[in-house]
């Protein structure tokens, strides 16, 4: 990806970490939203590969990195290397942005609150809901803690894999978990159904997608697939006459809070509003050369 960024010798330093990288937009969203804002910072796209986000960290301390988003692989094994969490990376047990103080490492994780953020633009939130969601992987999880954590009435995480939707909702009252084959009866009380798998994602080759007919009237579907830009559960959500969003608002949302946690300032509601706006649209234009 291809960019425009002012630097200065002054500048200060981000990056987001991962392997592949090549194909992240973050850094497009980071400079687009540092200079709005005047911020005397750029932010660039850094491969490092599994099993090394160690010899990173020890790299970004003497360099002087203001913070850092990981990607895959290494959202799990940065968590040993901080010398603390925020409360929603404690409740989501992952970190997808850290930022490095007084050289002590500090994790945070903005894709459930992200997310949920995309929801409230909708009219939507947690609150008294019932929520579905399928998939038990990282999204899911950061998405159902959140969830669970906001005050949803009952949050269940419907897996291909059971095992692994069980241990996602160990321990979490308001969460149950279940295989793919109990999602029909399911759907009838659920308020809020969120894909948070990748079938139906470019390039993931043909989705089979839940049938929908007995999901409750009215409820709010949201796909965290962004590209395709109307994936085929969403498709399928709007042909059966429900409220549906894709993941856009997810990758937007999460890189404004992640941007508000390196800087350590809070931004307003208006701020986030232009962000927001901004961001999709850059995203829509990048993605699909149009505005989203
Ligand atoms: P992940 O950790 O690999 O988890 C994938 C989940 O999907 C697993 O629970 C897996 O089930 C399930 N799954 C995979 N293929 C399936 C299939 N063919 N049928 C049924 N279930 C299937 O992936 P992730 O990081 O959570 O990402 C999931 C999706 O969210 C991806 O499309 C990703 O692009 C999107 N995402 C979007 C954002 C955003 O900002 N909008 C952020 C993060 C992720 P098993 O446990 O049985 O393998």
């Amino acid at each position: 990806m291809t960019m425009k960024i002012n630097y200065q010798n002054s500048s200060k330093l981000l990056c987001v970490i991962g392997d592949p990288i090549g194909h992240s937009l973050s850094p497009l969203l980071q400079n687009t939203m540092l200079e709005y804002l005047g911020e005397d910072a750029i932010y660039l796209a850094v491969p490092v590969k599994a099993g090394t986000v160690k010899d990173f960290v020890s790299a970004a301390k003497p360099l002087g990195i203001l913070g850092f988003n990981l990607t895959m692989p290494h959202k799990e094994d940065i968590i040993p290397l901080l010398s603390s969490m925020t409360p929603e990376a404690m409740a989501c047990k992952s970190v997808n942005s850290v930022r490095i103080k007084d050289g002590k490492l500090e994790g945070h994780s903005t894709d459930g609150i992200g997310f949920r953020r995309s929801i409230q633009d909708l009219g939507w939130d947690y609150p008294g809901n019932t929520v579905t969601i399928l998939g038990a992987g990282g999204a899911a999880k950061s998405v159902a803690l959140t969830a669970s954590m906001a005050g949803a009435k009952q949050v269940h995480v419907v897996n291909r894999t059971l095992a692994r939707a069980e241990q996602l909702c160990s321990g979490q009252g308001n969460m149950f978990p279940h295989s793919l084959t109990q999602l029909p009866e399911l759907l009838p009380s659920t308020d809020i159904l969120i894909n948070a798998t990748p079938m139906g994602m470019a390039g993931c080759g043909q989705a089979s997608i839940p049938d929908l007919t007995a999901l409750k009237q009215g409820a709010l579907c949201m796909d965290c697939i962004y590209a395709p830009a109307l994936p085929p559960f969403m498709q399928e959500a709007k042909k059966q006459g429900h409220i549906a969003g894709n993941g856009i608002g997810m990758l937007v949302y999460q890189a404004i809070f992640a941007l508000e946690f390196f800087l350590d300032r809070s931004f307003d509601e208006e701020t986030i509003g232009i962000l927001g706006k901004k961001l999709m649209e850059i995203s829509g234009v990048n993605l699909f050369g149009e505005k989203s």
